[in-house]
């Protein structure tokens, strides 16, 4: 990738982690559920389902945060476009794609396979 290209696609996902923390600001902030003066337990059923979709929408935009603030880091320390797992060149054509990739196809095949197995293994356990 172009020193340019770099430069402008820090500035996107910057600008992705500013937007991204206003709408996190603004779910719920790590406020608790109490619905123990809530005596309809149908509105407590929906009070507890909004809150848990809230929780998990909050959960899901924090994790792609950190996933665009390493992204920033990576830039930053001149390791961006590198396969964390083995340090080869990760393709242009798949940064382009996305932005966030820390592996090469064949490192994040295998690490997918692993989590497959290592599910697997839990949910035999379970
Ligand atoms: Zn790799």
């Amino acid at each position: 990738m172009k020193s340019g290209d770099i430069l402008s696609l820090r500035n996107k996902l910057c600008k992705k982690i500013e937007e991204l923390r206003e709408v996190v600001e603004k779910t719920n902030d790590g406020k608790k559920l109490d619905t123990f003066d809530v005596p309809d337990l149908y509105d407590r059923a929906t009070l507890e389902h909004n809150f848990n979709s809230e929780m998990a929408m909050r959960n899901k935009l924090e994790s792609l945060l950190h996933d665009i603030h390493d992204a920033v880091v990576r830039i930053d320390s001149g390791t961006f476009g590198n396969c964390e797992k083995c340090g080869n060149p990760i393709p242009t054509k798949r940064i382009f794609a996305n932005p966030l990739a820390n592996q090469c196809i064949h490192c994040m095949e295998k690490t997918e396979m692993k989590q497959k197995i290592r599910r697997l293994v839990a949910s035999y356990n379970a």
